[in-house]
């Protein structure tokens, strides 16, 4: 058993291994045959404490929190909400070191990797807290009345609201970025929907000092105790919390990220709701890479070095990890692959996530290497997928197959989750372009390519646009910037709503819906609306962009 170092938090605080409700933990019996600890990956101990799945009625209690929130959390001013990402950035902050040493235990993850992520989803709330203040996010609309006119027309105006409670989910591996105070959380508490967030198995200790950290915010800013609670959920109980979540009435939106299984189970629960509530589900994807001839010639070295380095990093349990590659055939293909394949295998093994994680890898690779046609050119050992106590280890894996033999398996099309790339071998450019057009959408493509191969480029950037979220070009995709102009997303599986991000500030629309107001009385419209403009805001009046006032007669 690794003992986490206990060390009082923010002054005098212990883990307690509860949920958290409406601003506190949990105390009481628990259900002892529910309780579980999560693992440590790099030692395959159990870490201490013990954690404690939330019964269904601390489900149903932080649901009603969230509910009687909403209306005080919604109505407060802009700069409120703004000034407590900016407080839960601090909070997460001053956890220090005990926070990077709880991560790495829960996840075999590196330092570097940790304090980096960490970091990102500080800067993320920072940028949430500017795109608040600024007030373009609730594209505020005002189209003036003309009683004078024959038929008279009405005072119309408009803007986006928040929707409800939120109910999010996180993914195992952004344990940070994508987990209790991420980028769904702020998002959705940027526009004032309160947040019941559903732990992760696999970071429960994460989870619970982060938590801790936005309620510290929550009641520092003087908000509502039911604007956050933590939901702990794991062991026996797995998918039964996040589950009655989604289908509880006083959840009105739902924001996951993970497995394709996982957001489609959720999405299924939801839509079969008699209220049925939007998912933003981001989930797996495949991110296809394009080497064309000219960049392989001028950039072999380069290309294969950051590309070895993108598949392998975090032992490629990224969203982002490129994991198929496309070519031409020719020799210099057939040295490219082969240098890959060195730089992968000399990247060694890294460690995954969870046990499960990794049964599902050795799964699919086991799977895809048994069409025939596919040639492992840097392999892991069969020996070595065999699972066994203690670290939970995966190696790289390179594969290599014709474009025919792609087209025709399935199997080699899923995403890899690990250190994994297919690499698909093409006899034409219209071969490339129909595997490409088979190519599941995904939340990058990357497009290598030099002046002399013009005319691929632009048929391959074509195809490329419609599959995906972001387009790169000569670089990897990992590393995801966060920045107003970002998109992460992108169509089925990457999400299951290509209209939206998860990232940057455009990523709080998803929590919103339009309303319209039509000759409503100036004290009862939201200030954003109002005829003296007092969030001095840009408002679209008649069409122009405009801060004055603009009366309702
Ligand atoms: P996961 O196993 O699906 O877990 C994510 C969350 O979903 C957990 O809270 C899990 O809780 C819950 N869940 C899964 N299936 C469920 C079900 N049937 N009913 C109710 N709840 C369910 O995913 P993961 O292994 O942590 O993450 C890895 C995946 O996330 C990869 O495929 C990766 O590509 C993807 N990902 C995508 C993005 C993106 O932006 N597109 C970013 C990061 C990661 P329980 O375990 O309690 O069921």
């Amino acid at each position: 058993m690794t003992a986490l170092r206990e060390r009082p938090l923010a002054g005098h605080v212990q883990l307690t291994g509860r949920s958290a409700i409406g601003g506190r933990f949990i105390e009481g019996p628990t259900l002892p045959a529910h309780a579980f600890h999560s693992l440590n990956p790099g030692t395959g101990e159990n870490i201490e404490p013990t954690f404690h799945p939330a019964t269904d009625e601390q489900v149903d209690s932080a649901c009603l929190a969230a509910w009687d929130a909403f209306g005080d959390f919604s109505g407060t001013a802009p700069s409120r909400r703004a000034r407590l990402l900016e407080t839960i950035a601090t909070e997460v902050r001053d956890i220090g070191e005990l926070l990077v040493s709880t991560v790495m235990a829960e996840t075999g993850l590196g330092e570097e990797r940790i304090v980096a992520e960490r970091d990102r989803t500080m800067d993320t709330l920072r940028q949430l807290a500017d795109a608040v203040r600024d007030g373009r996010w609730m594209e505020p609309i005002i189209d003036r009345g003309e009683p004078n006119r024959r038929p008279p027309k009405a005072d119309i105006r408009r803007m986006l609201q928040p929707m409800g409670p939120a109910a999010v989910f996180g993914a195992s591996n952004f344990p940070l970025a994508y987990s209790v105070a991420g980028g769904d959380t702020a998002s959705a508490l940027a526009v004032g929907c309160p947040v019941i967030f559903k732990g992760h198995p696999s970071h429960p200790a994460t989870s619970e000092l982060v938590a801790r950290a936005v309620m510290a915010a929550v009641e520092g800013c003087g908000l509502p105790a039911g604007t956050f609670s933590y939901l702990v959920a794991g062991g026996p109980r797995e998918q039964a919390v996040g589950s009655l979540l989604v289908r509880n009435p006083c959840v009105r939106a739902v924001g996951f990220t993970g497995s394709i299984s996982g957001g489609v189970a959720l999405s299924k629960l939801a839509a079969d709701r008699l209220d049925p509530i939007p998912v933003y589900a981001e989930m797996g994807s495949v991110n296809p890479v394009v080497m064309l001839p000219g960049a392989i010639e001028k950039h072999s070295e380069a290309a294969t070095q950051q590309l070895a380095a993108s598949i392998t990093e975090s032992c490629g349990q990224q969203c982002t990890r490129p994991g198929m590659i496309f070519l031409h055939a020719s020799y210099a293909a057939d040295k490219f692959l082969a240098d890959l394949a060195n730089r992968m295998e000399a990247a060694g093994p890294g460690t995954m996530l969870s046990v499960r994680l990794r049964r599902n890898l050795v799964g699919r690779i086991e799977r895809a290497e048994a069409a025939r046609g596919v040639e492992m050119i840097a392999s892991w050992d069969p020996k070595l997928r065999a699972e066994r106590p203690g670290p939970v280890r995966a190696y790289p894996v390179l594969m290599r197959t014709p474009a025919a033999v792609f087209r025709e398996h399935i199997a080699l099309r899923e995403e890899f989750f690990g250190p994994v790339a297919v690499a698909v071998v093409c006899a034409s450019t219209t071969d490339m372009l129909r595997a490409l057009a088979m190519v599941q959408g995904s939340l990058t493509g990357t497009i290598w390519a030099e002046p002399g191969d013009e005319a691929d480029t632009r048929r391959v950037h074509t195809m490329m646009e419609q599959r995906v979220g972001r387009l790169i070009y000569n670089g990897v995709p990992t590393g995801v910037r966060v920045a107003p102009a970002m998109v992460h997303g992108g169509p089925y599986p990457a999400t299951n709503r290509p209209e939206s991000s998860a990232q940057g500030p455009t990523a709080i629309r998803r929590w919103c819906r339009p309303v319209c107001f039509q000759e409503t009385p100036d004290h009862l419209l939201p200030p954003a609306l109002q005829a003296g403009n007092p969030l001095k805001i840009e408002r679209l009046v008649n069409g122009k962009a405009s801060r004055e006032p603009t009366p309702t007669k």
